[in-house]
C-alpha cells in the first residue's frame, strides 16, 4: 500500500521555520548561536537543546486509515497524535482522507488559547517551564499569542484526547467532568439532608472517592477553595458567560487564576461539604443562571 509521507521538518531546523517570524519580531537568536556569539559553551547546551528539539513530519491521511493505525505506524502514542492535531481533528472515531496530520515525536504540539500563559501550559502538561522555553528557543516568554504553536517536550498526557473521550469522541463545547451514574438531576427536589423542598442547581454523578475530575471546557479558574455546602470546590470561567462548578471534592489540583484546558485533571472527587456520599456535584451557569447540564453535555 502506498503511503504519502512528506518529511518537511526535521530536528531543530523545523522550529526555526515555524517560529522564525516570532523570533524576528522579538530579535531573538537561537540559543546556540547566542552562546557561539558570546564565545560561551556551545557543545553541552547544544546537546541539551538537541534532546529537547521536536521532530515533526507531516502525513496525509489515506482512505481506510484510522488514527490508531497512524499512531502505530509512526510509533507514537494515540494521545500525542490527537494532542498535536487538535485543530485538524474533531472526531476520535474517524479522520477524513486528505487531512494533513503533524506527526510529532517525543512530545506534542500545543496551540495557545486566548488568556493562556506558558506557565499555564507547563502545568497542563506537567512539564517544566524551562524545558518549554529551551525546546522552543524562546527569549520572550511573556508575549505569546493565541493560535501560536509550541512544542511540549516529553509530554505524554494530552488533555485534548481526554476532552474528546469525555465528549463521546466528538468535539462539543462541554465534555463530561467524570463518567458515572447520575444520582440526582437538575431542578426541584426534596433536599436529601434537610428533607425540605429544594432546587438542585446542578447534577450529581456517583463515583468512587478519589476519581479524577476533568475541566468540562477550557477556561480560567476563578474559585479553588472551600464552601460550607459545596465542600472543596472549583469554579471555572469559560467564554460566552459560562461557568462550571465542581463540588464535594477531596482534592483541588488548580489555583485561582490558572488557565486550564478542557480534559485537564483539576482535582479528585470526594464527599466534602453538605454531601450524603461520594459523588461529584456539577453545575453549568450562564451569566449566573444555572442551566440543566444534561441539556448541554454530549450523550
Ligand atoms: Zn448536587
Amino acid at each position: 500500500m502506498s503511503r504519502v509521507l512528506r518529511v518537511l521538518l526535521l530536528g531543530c531546523s523545523g522550529l526555526a521555520l515555524v517560529f522564525g517570524l516570532f523570533w524576528m519580531q522579538h530579535g531573538s537568536l537561537p540559543l546556540s548561536d547566542k552562546f557561539a556569539a558570546q564565545g560561551g559553551p556551545v557543545s553541552d547546551d547544544e546537546g541539551f537543546i538537541e534532546a529537547l528539539a521536536p521532530q515533526i513530519v507531516e502525513y496525509e491521511v489515506q482512505p481506510g486509515d484510522t488514527l490508531e493505525a497512524i499512531a502505530q505506524q509512526f510509533g507514537i502514542p494515540l494521545e500525542a497524535l490527537v494532542g498535536s492535531n487538535a485543530q485538524a481533528l474533531d472526531d476520535l472515531h474517524g479522520v477524513e482522507p486528505g487531512t494533513v496530520l503533524k506527526i510529532v515525536k517525543n512530545g506534542v504540539l500545543h496551540a495557545v488559547k486566548r488568556g493562556q500563559t506558558l506557565t499555564d501550559i507547563a502545568r497542563t502538561y506537567g512539564v517544566s517551564l524551562t524545558e518549554i522555553v529551551w525546546a522552543n528557543r524562546l527569549e520572550d516568554r511573556e508575549h505569546i499569542y493565541p493560535g501560536e504553536e509550541f512544542f511540549i517536550p516529553g509530554a505524554r498526557v494530552s488533555p485534548v484526547f481526554t476532552y474528546l473521550q469525555m465528549a463521546g469522541g466528538k468535539k462539543s463545547f462541554f465534555a463530561w467532568p467524570v463518567r458515572g451514574v447520575l444520582s440526582s438531576g437538575f431542578g426541584p427536589r426534596v433536599h436529601p439532608i434537610s428533607g425540605e423542598p429544594d432546587f438542585h442547581q446542578g447534577i450529581d454523578i456517583e463515583i468512587p472517592e478519589g476519581t479524577d475530575v476533568y475541566a468540562s471546557c477550557a477556561g480560567r479558574v476563578i474559585v479553588a477553595g472551600r464552601h460550607s455546602g459545596y465542600g472543596l470546590y472549583i469554579v471555572i470561567e469559560h467564554s460566552n458567560g459560562y461557568r462550571t462548578l465542581y463540588g464535594h471534592l477531596s482534592e483541588v489540583g488548580v489555583y485561582r487564576g490558572q488557565f486550564v484546558e478542557g480534559g485537564q485533571v483539576i482535582g479528585r472527587s470526594g464527599n466534602t461539604g453538605n454531601s450524603t456520599g461520594p459523588h461529584l456535584h456539577f453545575e453549568i451557569l450562564q451569566y449566573g443562571r444555572p442551566l440543566n447540564p444534561l441539556a448541554l453535555l454530549p450523550p
